[in-house]
């Protein structure tokens, strides 16, 4: 075995947080190596690619990935139940009774659907430009005393970091052999469809069949991202709903057969992780649960935890300071805390009515779209 190598900051994931994170710590002169398990970063992302406008104002971020802009969301309320019966071809529009929508709500929601690959490339070039080291192919699996223990092509590495960022996705392996617990999580499921028609705006689609979750159809030009994400109830079957939802699309005139592309991840929603730095870990983006309770946007909670957790790193390494840390769980939760704690408080709600209370009220109080989602939740509710 070879002798650890030794590096100030090791970042564990080069998704939107570690990559951030590894240019913002490079920056600020700390001998950063970054990691990722992927044999080419970026590739097969899970993701419907919608990211707010703001976004890439607030970080300076490149437009090259930017695919399409949208102003509005849209969100439908629909019934799948029809088509969990029907076998064979689809019907004749005469015979489509199934793409029924009993409630509509559209909001300003400015945004831009993104390629997500390219996105997450620029972010690791842009570290690699300032100086991070970056390894692909890399899994981190394990700790041998300091020194964290890691797989490349069937051989075993090991480095030794002063501080380690945790941006390993929502089923952290940091987290995991830290002994850390992981999120609750929905399981979301997405095919690349042809559009019939471009659209303008971002679809949302509620249905009590779609457990705990909601479909999407994000457009991008003359295709679209439609996937839906649900809770893990042993009687819900995501890619079977995610069929049924397709073709409840098709009905409705909005997207033609055919599956360009196919994708499947996780999606946290208990909220963040406490606390989040742990020892001379810190948790960024999906690893410290930053993601969106009710909505599962996380892109944007990534690339701004990632950011602060590599300058925070930086600072703490130049200063010998850990303030610089405790700094760093102040201005993530100072940032997020009250949105997030907001929203998984909707979502208990959700989980508690939707097999329960009538449909459209359970939206009404628990999806973004509708006014109901701003009233507080009160204790007992
Ligand atoms: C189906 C689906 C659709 C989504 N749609 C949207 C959307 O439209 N908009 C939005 O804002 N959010 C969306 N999200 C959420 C969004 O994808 C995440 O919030 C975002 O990717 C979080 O970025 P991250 O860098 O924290 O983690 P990730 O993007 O998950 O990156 C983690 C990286 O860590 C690497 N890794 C994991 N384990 C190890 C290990 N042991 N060793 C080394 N490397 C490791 C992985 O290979 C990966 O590259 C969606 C999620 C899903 C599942």
């Amino acid at each position: 075995m070879e002798a650890p190598v030794e590096c100030d900051v090791l970042v564990v994931g080069a998704g939107p947080a570690g990559s951030s994170a590894a240019a913002a710590a490079a920056r600020l002169g700390a001998a950063t190596l970054l990691v990722d398990a992927k044999a080419r970063i970026g590739e097969q992302p899970h993701c419907g690619e919608f990211v707010p406008k703001q976004l890439f104002v607030e970080c300076g971020l490149d437009r090259g990935p930017v695919v399409q802009s949208v102003e509005v969301m849209e969100t439908c309320v629909i019934s799948l139940r029809a088509q969990e019966t029907r076998k064979g071809p689809s019907p004749s529009s005469a015979e489509s009774v199934a793409a029924v929508v009993c409630g509509r709500a559209t909001q300003p929601s400015p945004g831009y659907l993104i390629d997500r690959p390219r996105f997450d490339r620029d972010l690791a070039r842009e570290a690699a430009s300032v100086g991070a080291l970056i390894l692909s192919s890399v899994r981190v699996t394990g700790r041998a005393g300091d020194a964290w223990v890691m797989r490349r092509k069937g051989c075993e590495m090991q480095v030794r970091a002063r501080l380690v960022i945790a941006a390993d996705g929502a089923l952290s392996s940091v987290a995991s052999v830290l002994g850390e617990p992981l999120p609750e999580v929905l399981r979301g499921v997405q095919i690349e469809a042809p559009l019939v028609r471009p659209l303008d705006r971002t679809l949302v689609y509620l249905s009590r069949e779609i457990v705990g979750g909601y479909g999407w159809l994000f457009p991008k030009g003359r295709v679209a991202n439609v996937g839906l994400g649900v809770v893990q109830r042993r009687d819900v079957n995501p890619s079977s709903l995610l069929d049924r939802f397709v073709e409840w699309l098709v009905d409705a005139g909005m997207i033609r057969r055919g599956v360009l592309a196919r994708s499947s991840g996780v999606i946290p929603i208990s909220g963040p992780r406490s606390p989040l730095v742990k020892g001379n870990v810190i948790f960024c983006g999906d690893a410290a649960g930053l993601t969106h309770p009710i909505t599962g946007a996380g892109i944007a909670q990534a690339v701004v935890s990632g950011e602060a957790a590599g300058r925070s790193a930086a600072l703490a390494l130049k200063s010998n300071g850990p303030e610089h840390l405790d700094g760093y769980e102040r201005e993530v939760l100072g940032r997020y805390r009250g949105v997030l704690t907001h929203a998984l408080a909707k979502r208990r709600l959700m989980s508690r009515l939707w097999d329960i209370e009538d449909f459209r009220t359970v939206c009404g109080q628990t999806w973004i779209g509708f006014h109901g989602y701003r009233t507080r939740v009160k204790s007992g509710e």
